[in-house]
């Protein structure tokens, strides 16, 4: 359904025809690391998230997995490898 609150006409799991079950009645604004994000937009209440209703649990552990301001950064493989096994792979 529909944000009838703080979002207005965002779609939202939380908001139902008795009003918006998420804490308290209402999202949590955006927060400073939203800055630049596709999902933050402003609303006549404020800048919210549109994908979260609570922008700081999904930076409490790290970057906002769904932030689209946050280039990832590829892990390299640190894995060993042994150079006589390789060498018999490589022979196959
Ligand atoms: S997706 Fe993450 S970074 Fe973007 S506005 Fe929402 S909480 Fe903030």
């Amino acid at each position: 359904m529909d944000c009838a609150t703080l979002k207005i006409g965002t779609p939202c799991n939380f908001m139902s025809s008795k009003g918006c079950s998420f804490n308290g009645g209402g999202c949590y604004g955006a927060i400073e690391q939203c800055n630049g994000c596709d999902r933050a937009k402003q609303f006549p209440s404020g800048v919210f998230c549109i994908s979260c209703p609570d922008p700081n649990q999904k930076w409490k552990l790290g970057n906002c997995n769904l932030a689209t301001h946050v280039k990832k950064v590829a892990v390299q493989n640190t894995q060993k490898v042994n150079p006589l096994k390789a060498s018999k792979r490589s022979a196959r």
